[in-house]
């Protein structure tokens, strides 16, 4: 509940005419701004980066391709592929040498 300043009055909400919400005064007609609480609510989207998945069961007998490996020079490596979450960039290849176990990521495409 607000009362006017100059005379003491009750004072009701009303809008003015450029649509500004004020109290009015009922008895002189004084005006006071109303200010109301700003709330600012911001929503901070994080977007996780993709994470190379490197399969570590070695109970799964992977299928091998003739690949070097660019570690140890290895002709033979394990392969298998990855669906990356944007649909448009399709799976990824990933070797691993029989050898030495090295891991990679084929960038070729
Ligand atoms: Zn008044
Ligand atoms: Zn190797």
């Amino acid at each position: 509940m607000e009362f006017c300043d100059k005379c003491g009055a009750m004072m009701i909400p009303a809008t003015e005419e450029d649509g500004t919400r004020v109290l009015k005064c009922r008895s002189c007609g004084a005006t006071k701004t109303l200010a109301g609480k700003l709330t600012v609510t911001q929503n901070i989207e994080r977007t996780p980066r993709d994470k190379i998945v490197v399969v570590e069961d070695n109970s799964i007998p992977m299928p091998t391709t003739a690949e070097n490996c660019p570690k140890c020079g290895n002709n033979e490596a394990y392969y298998w592929t990855v669906q990356t979450r944007r649909g448009d960039e399709g799976a990824t290849e990933f070797y691993r040498c029989v050898k030495c176990k090295h891991t990679w990521r084929n960038y070729g495409g």
